[in-house]
């Protein structure tokens, strides 16, 4: 356990470069395009935009929740803009994505909780870039199965849902989700026709090691083929602390303790981000 003062010397990274990345990065600025990896400042860009990956987020910069680790603003969401789908297709286009993971803020507000949108935008890519493989980090909808279909009915190739943190803490980190709806919905995506399911968590909010191994027991026991364990930091000083800086020995624990409960992939590291390396998670 390290006091958190200051970032050890393993979270400090490097400024993203090569070639790709300039190319991306240029593309970006021009098309005025807009990803998570560059509005979350993101410290894997340099290697995700060199394999060809990249993150975009639909449905507005408005989310109707309010989890204690999101730099994303909470409030009255802005409305649909239906040429969204179309625009993120055009923006994967440009950019020529390989592997494109595709998230979204909660629309609690509306009917659908934005699962229309959802649909429609992955139909849009799919026209547009038919080589393009993608990744739906989706909401959790509430549990409604509905809503869920709709994800399933357009097919992606992974389909992932992140329970964030442990039982015990998931009150105090997403207060208006529930760890076991969490898990029933990656349950019935797998169940209902799912073709890979993955699920992240982030340490050091003051969980202990028993109940990370019990997380990824239950992510087992839904089918949960693939899992992001990564380090937590705080966006701002509104933000959760951060409790403890996990070791780079712990996450490697992780990660054999994950392969030997049967995941097909663990991704475990500090620097670790639900979609680093999501290109290797469709396999
Ligand atoms: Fe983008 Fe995710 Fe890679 Fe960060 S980890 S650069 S957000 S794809
Ligand atoms: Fe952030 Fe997602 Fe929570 Fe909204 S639901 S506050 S986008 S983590």
């Amino acid at each position: 356990v390290i006091p958190p003062k200051g970032k050890p010397k393993w979270l400090r990274v490097k400024l993203p470069t090569g070639k790709k990345y300039t190319q991306l990065r240029g593309l970006v600025d021009k098309y005025n395009l807009n990803t998570i990896c560059t509005s979350g400042s993101c410290p894997n860009m340099g290697e995700c935009w060199g394999e060809g990956t990249a993150t975009f987020m639909i449905l507005g910069n408005i989310c109707t929740r309010s989890c204690g680790f999101c730099g994303v603003k909470t409030g009255r969401p802005e409305d649909i803009d239906w040429e969204e789908p179309e625009k993120v297709a055009r923006s994967i286009k440009i950019m020529g994505i390989k592997h494109a993971v595709i998230t979204s803020v909660d629309r609690d507000d509306i009917k659908d909780m934005g699962s229309i949108i959802w649909g429609e935008t992955v139909k849009a890519i799919r026209r547009m870039n038919p080589t393009t493989t993608l990744e739906t980090l989706i909401p959790d909808f509430q549990g409604i199965e509905t809503h869920l279909d709709r994800i399933l009915a357009v097919r992606p190739e992974v389909i992932s849902h992140n329970m964030e943190t442990v039982k015990r803490l998931t009150r105090e980190v997403r207060i208006q989700a529930k760890y076991e709806r969490s898990l029933g919905v990656l349950s019935y995506l797998k169940k209902n026709g799912a073709h890979r399911t993955k699920s992240g968590i982030m340490l050091g909010l003051g969980e202990m090691e028993e109940e990370v191994i019990t997380t990824m027991k239950d992510l087992r026991a839904a089918d949960v083929d693939v899992v992001t364990i990564g380090q937590y930091l705080q966006p701002s000083k509104r933000h959760l602390p951060v409790k403890e800086y996990i070791l780079p020995d712990q996450f490697k624990k992780y990660e054999e303790i994950g392969l030997e409960l049967g995941f097909r992939h663990v991704e475990s590291g500090a620097l670790v981000r639900s979609s680093y390396k999501a290109h290797k998670h469709i396999l």
